[in-house]
């Protein structure tokens, strides 16, 4: 729980926002004193978040969007700039997750719509906010979410493992273009996090058995623990990491795994 605000009078976008990661996001930027906007398809799990948020003394609220959709992004950035006034904060959380198949057999289609949500979605909408952040002055932070796979691919997943690769650069542009305008853009990159997505996964053999073993640490990650690193990226206190990626791991990628 924390015991500052340090997001106060803060209006932040997360994508993905009512579910897994992202809603940890919401829920922790919300106790820190921003107005949360979540931007997500499915309306009903953005709502309860909504009514999480609400429970608590937060604000949030819900504007049904589709990160691939050119025309849903720009909606999403007027409707939150004529309602709140501002966006000060992006978090480009929305992300199809699970398995590709196979890259010998994986079909195009698979292919696009992955890119689409996880790669193309982020240049949407981070493009949509960072023009509203220039044209108002606003000296934004924008966070996009990574993966462990932003640097290290894993088997059936190539079409995940190069958007989550785009990312890092992606985010190194960004930063390095918007740096004059006083927008500070970093990635983070969770490693293995328990959301109800994967839970089912981690509870099964082989990961079962095989996580506590491949993570230092010895268990899978929460989505708060994601949320604890999202706040620093997003406050005012950071002016001079941009560009920067944090892996919230576990230790997974510093450990070799062969003794
Ligand atoms: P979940 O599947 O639990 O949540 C994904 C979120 O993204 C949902 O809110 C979903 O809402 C939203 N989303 C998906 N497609 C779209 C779209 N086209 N437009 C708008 N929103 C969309 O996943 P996680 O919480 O696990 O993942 C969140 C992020 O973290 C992703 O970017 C993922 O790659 C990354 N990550 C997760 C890890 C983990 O172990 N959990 C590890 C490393 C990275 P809806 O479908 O309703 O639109």
């Amino acid at each position: 729980m924390p015991d500052s605000r340090r997001l106060e009078g803060k209006v932040a976008i997360v994508t993905g926002g009512g579910r897994g990661i992202g809603r940890a996001i919401t829920q922790r930027f919300a106790l820190e004193g921003a107005t949360v906007v979540i931007a997500q398809r499915d309306v009903k799990s953005a709502e309860s978040t909504v009514a999480n948020v609400k429970s608590a003394g937060g604000t949030a609220c819900v504007v049904p969007t589709d990160v691939g959709e050119p025309g849903q992004v720009t909606s999403l950035v007027d409707q939150v700039i004529e309602s709140q006034g501002s966006i000060d904060i992006l978090v480009n959380n929305a992300g199809q997750t699970g398995s590709n198949g196979p890259f010998l057999t994986m079909p195009l289609s698979t292919w696009r719509h992955i890119l689409d949500v996880n790669l193309t979605g982020m240049f949407l909408c981070g493009q949509s906010v960072g023009r509203a952040m220039v044209e108002r002055g606003i000296r934004g932070r924008i966070i996009n979410i990574g993966s462990i796979n932003s640097f290290a691919a894993e088997k059936e997943g190539a079409a995940y493992v190069a958007s989550k690769g785009g990312v890092l650069l992606l985010t190194a542009a960004m930063a390095v273009e918007m740096a004059p305008h006083g927008i500070v853009v970093n990635c983070l990159a969770p490693g293995p996090i328990r959301v109800e997505k994967s839970a089912p996964v981690f509870d099964e053999e082989p990961i079962r058995s095989a996580l506590p073993k491949a993570v230092p640490v010895g268990r899978a990650g929460a989505p708060e623990e994601v949320a604890a690193a999202a706040v620093f990226f997003a406050s005012d206190e950071c002016t001079f990491v941009t560009g920067a990626s944090l892996l919230v791991d576990g230790g997974y990628r510093a450990y070799n795994r062969f003794d």
